[in-house]
């Protein structure tokens, strides 16, 4: 057993920007991050477009981004959160910034602001198309610089252990080892991230199975609004499953125009903001207009626009379409909607803090209130950056606890058994992909979602089964997560019963 005073389950922003508050704060207690893959691999490292703050305070103001925010969260944001969030943006870039991230500016030196779908104003923070990353090298630039903080990379956290609805610590599969740690931990913090794997097509990389989310409420945590799924209107066409290659919305806010193949810009069709509306309508937009043809894609025009502007703000697309031969000075884009980010998840209060005592949660795994319906493009690193410093400040001051003793460990007989059945575990992934796709996509209908929870209530069974055959196992584990995730997602789709499938009606 691994005793800890903080144990992170997950090494994206939300889980590294935590860490380096809390150990500089109490040097003298242990802060540990346990993460699946490799210790940068996350949905944060792959965030082009940037960080929605207010930093020019005579175009913009604190209250357009709020009105912006609520526009897109359809009346279900709570407008306490989003105003906390939003007036403390600033506060947190000055740290990130004072942390070595750096953020591009324009010929007069001050920061170039980008503009993405339903903005009302250029605010967003980028660096060219490659802001995550650039955040995540510096984070962890700190994070290595804290003695008092363990990395222990290929660690998948399987459960959470509670007792009379308190958290006292996790199991941990050790992937290298394929021994399953025990620890024991004052305070856990749920930062694992997305759902975009449960989809298939997604702009997520593969650590995104929502193990936080099933582990969460596995522990009876509140889990709600996980039909709120926001469908990236943009990732490059490819038949494949897998994780799609996103083109960033601000490549519209650069001036882009979307087009079926025959050349028709529909956007105007379906709202007054046309190009540039938010990305629940673009996406129904899109959808509506592929169902209406049976096109397989459609097309993001860019032939328009200044080459070297466009190089230059967006160096990494460019080189990616190139690669795959296409040149964007004449060529369209093809481009089909794509899963990309969740707005629901595990309900916490402004200090992070879930329904199980000394459980909190934080990023993409959480839901706070303040994307509602819908999130405003580059709203999720704010909210990150934001409630890890939330449950910071709250911890700084309510850390004292008394000593905690496992009594519940059950033991497990064996940490892994090469016998387990890889083509089960394969051909239902598959199979929950495309349910997922067809049943409880971007538009949805009660016939759809109540078939397809019948066969997840299936396969909830049959993954018991398996474990318990097959005891510790990566993939079984994940693939349980992703199972109980598709089935939270379809039974909130139901209970909704507007039946509005998470998105704004056209
Ligand atoms: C392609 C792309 C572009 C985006 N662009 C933007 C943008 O421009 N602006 C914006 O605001 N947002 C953007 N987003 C969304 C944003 O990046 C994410 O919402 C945010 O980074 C989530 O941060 P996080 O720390 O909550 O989770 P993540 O960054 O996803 O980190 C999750 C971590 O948890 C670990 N983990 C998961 N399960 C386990 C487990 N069982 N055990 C141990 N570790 C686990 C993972 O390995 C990972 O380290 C984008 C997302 C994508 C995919």
């Amino acid at each position: 057993m691994i005793q800890t005073n903080y144990l992170i389950i997950g090494s994206g922003v939300a889980g590294l920007t935590f860490a380096v508050k809390i150990a500089e704060q109490f040097p003298d207690k242990k802060v540990t991050i346990v993460t699946k893959a490799n210790e940068n691999e996350s949905n944060t490292k792959y965030a082009q477009g940037g960080i929605a703050i207010v930093t020019d305070t005579v175009g913009d103001s604190y209250q357009k981004h709020i009105e912006d925010t609520l526009i897109c969260g359809d009346g279900l944001c709570d407008e306490s959160v989003v105003e906390m969030v939003i007036t403390e943006g600033p506060k947190r870039l000055k740290e990130l910034i004072e942390w070595g991230a750096k953020f591009d500016q324009n010929t007069e030196g001050t920061l170039d602001l980008g503009k993405e779908g339903g903005h009302s104003e250029n605010r967003v923070v980028h660096h060219k198309d490659q802001t995550g990353q650039e955040i995540q090298r510096a984070i962890l630039n700190q994070v290595h610089q804290k003695e008092n903080i363990t990395v222990l990379d290929y660690h998948l956290a399987i459960d959470i252990i509670t007792e009379n609805n308190r958290c006292l610590g996790a199991y941990v599969l050790d992937q290298k080892t394929k021994e399953v740690i025990t620890f024991q931990s004052d305070f856990i913090i749920l930062a694992t991230g997305g759902i975009g794997h449960l989809y298939g097509h997604t702009t997520n990389p593969k650590i995104a199975t929502g193990d936080g989310i099933a582990m969460a409420f596995r522990a009876n945590a509140v889990i709600r609004e996980m039909e709120f799924i926001q469908f990236h209107p943009t990732a490059l066409y490819d038949s494949s499953s897998g994780t799609s290659f996103l083109i960033s919305e601000a490549v519209r806010g650069f001036g882009a125009y979307l087009r079926t193949k025959d050349g028709h810009r529909f956007m105007p069709d379906y709202d007054s903001r046309g190009d540039l509306a938010s990305r629940d309508i673009v996406s129904q937009s899109i959808d509506l207009e592929l169902k209406k043809t049976g096109a397989p894609c459609v097309y993001l025009d860019c032939t328009h626009l200044d080459l070297d502007g466009f190089k230059k703000h967006f160096p990494m697309i460019y080189e990616h379409c190139k690669s795959i031969g296409i040149d964007i000075a004449k060529d369209w884009i093809p481009v089909v909607p794509a899963q990309h980010y969740l707005c629901g998840g595990i309900v916490v209060d402004k200090n992070g803090k879930t329904s199980v005592e000394n459980l909190f949660a934080c990023g993409e795994c959480s839901r706070t209130g303040l994307h509602g319906a819908n999130r405003l493009a580059s709203n999720s690193l704010l909210e990150a950056l934001v409630y890890s410093d939330k449950i910071y400040q709250y911890l700084a001051e309510n850390s004292a606890i008394e000593n905690q003793a496992i009594h519940s460990v059950f033991g497990w007989k064996s940490a892994i058994n090469p016998e387990i059945n890889i083509d089960y575990v394969t051909e239902t992934k598959a199979q929950l992909q495309l349910l997922m796709r067809q049943n409880a996509g971007i538009v949805r209908n009660d016939a759809d979602l109540i078939k397809a929870g019948k066969k997840l209530s299936f396969w909830k069974k049959e993954i018991e089964q398996q474990i318990k055959k097959h005891n510790v196992n990566a993939a079984l584990y994940e693939l349980r997560n992703m199972i109980a995730i598709g089935d939270l997602i379809v039974q909130q789709s139901i209970n909704r019963n507007e039946n509005r499938g998470g998105f704004v009606k056209i």
